[in-house]
Order: structure tokens, then sequence, then C-alpha cells
């Protein structure tokens, strides 16, 4: 399914907790007149070693990662040590109406001068305190058709190569040594500190972050199964 109806989201994200006993909260509200409620999900082991941030929807018009958090929800076995933050939809906003940016017209991937948008200071917000270990953002590509991405320390490159690797089943990853100028090693750009919210993540410490991007011009259900795979691995190998 391709959400562009907030409520309905929220509705199904919630009925998936409540069954399967993940901790739902509503951690703010986003929007003009704060009519949004902005949410967070957590699943955590009774025993974990590693946690891992999963943002998603960050651009309302990259739907596919906001259906592969519910998806995602909705499959996961917790069999792995590790804590999940996620953030099934970080622009509300945006996503109801299918833009990049959110209702001040600004990009929630960009924080020039550390100023933070609403949206962008719950996530912080909402994260802080806690050892964080990996940090994965989810995109899609509107000019592409196949899965890439961007990786910020070199140490973990292993770690991202699975990452697309995972992609690989359902999307051909960026084969090309070059994107848009930008050198690529196995399909993954490294160190672009762009003021991104991965970026930023890594600029304060967390050692493994990654922004993925799903190519827009392959199928849907390709690229939400290619979003899920990312997610899954994340999990999987984060030792
Ligand atoms: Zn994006």
């Amino acid at each position: 399914m391709h959400y562009n109806n907030h409520t309905k989201l929220i509705r199904n994200i919630k009925e998936v907790c409540q069954q399967r006993n993940f901790k739902y909260s509503e951690v703010g509200r986003v929007g003009k007149n704060k009519q949004y409620p902005y949410i967070q999900v957590q699943i955590e082991p009774p025993e974990f070693s590693k946690t891992l941030l999963v943002i998603s929807g960050v651009h309302g018009d990259e739907p596919a990662p906001v259906t592969a958090v519910v998806e995602f929800l909705r499959e996961y076995e917790v069999d792995y040590p590790v804590k999940l933050i996620i953030f099934p939809c970080l622009n509300p906003t945006a996503m109801r109406i299918g833009t990049r940016k959110n209702w001040e017209g600004k990009d929630l991937n960009r924080s020039r001068h550390w100023y933070f948008q609403p949206e962008q200071a719950l996530c912080l917000l909402h994260s802080y305190g806690q050892k964080i270990d990996a940090v994965i953002s989810l995109h899609e590509d509107w000019m592409s058709r196949h899965a890439y991405g961007f990786g910020f320390n070199r140490k973990y490159k292993k770690y991202f190569q699975e990452l697309l690797k995972s992609a690989g089943e359902y999307l051909p990853v960026v084969s090309k040594d070059s994107l848009e100028g930008m050198p690529v090693e196995d399909g993954v750009i490294y160190d672009k500190f762009d003021t991104s919210l991965e970026a930023r993540f890594a600029e304060a410490g967390v050692p493994r972050c990654f922004c993925s991007e799903t190519g827009m011009r392959a199928d849907f259900n390709s690229r939400v199964r290619a979003n899920v795979a990312i997610i899954q691995k994340a999990t999987e190998t984060l030792k």
C-alpha cells in the first residue's frame, strides 16, 4: 500500500504494534496547527547489546520506505539482541501532500548552522540519552532505477555493503564507479557531510550511519521489499 493518508498510516502502525507488543508512542505533534501526531516505535528485546535507529519518511514524495516500515513491523521476528528505535514518518505534512519539504517549505534532511526543524528536533530529542550504534535513513531517488547509498565511516564498509546486497535481491545495485560526479564504491558514496540527519549523527559519533536510496523508476513493490530487506539486514548484522 502506498500511504498518502497519515491517519491511516498511524492506525495501521498502532494496530500492528498492539498485536505484536511493540512500544508505540506519540512523542509530539507537528504541522501548522500541530494536527499530526509524530510517532516513534520501539522494539526492545529483554536483552540487547546494540541499538539501531531507523528513520523513514523524511521526504514526503518518497513513499516506499514508509510502507516498508509497516511491513517490517508485521514481519520482524525478534531474534536479535538489538533494540530498534523507529521513526516511521518523520515528515507527516509532506507525506500527506506528496512533497519533499515540510509545511514550512523546509527540507528535513538539511540543517544549516545546526538549526533543526521541529520534526528533526523531536527525532534527536527522543533518541537522546541512548547509545546509538547505527542509524539507517531510508530514502528514494526519482532519477534512478537502482539501489545505492551514502555511508559514513569506511571502517564499516562491510556493513553497508551487506545492506545494499540485501536490497539487490529486489533492485539492481549501482555498479558504476561514479554518480553525479561522486565516487561510488560497490554502490556506496562515502562521507558526504551534507548536513543531512545521518551526517549529523555521524558527526555526533554514531559509528555506522547509512542513507539508502531506492530508485523510483523501479516498481513500487520491489522498492518496498528492498527497504524491508535493508532494515532486516541492518538489524541482523549489527554486532
Ligand atoms: Zn529523500
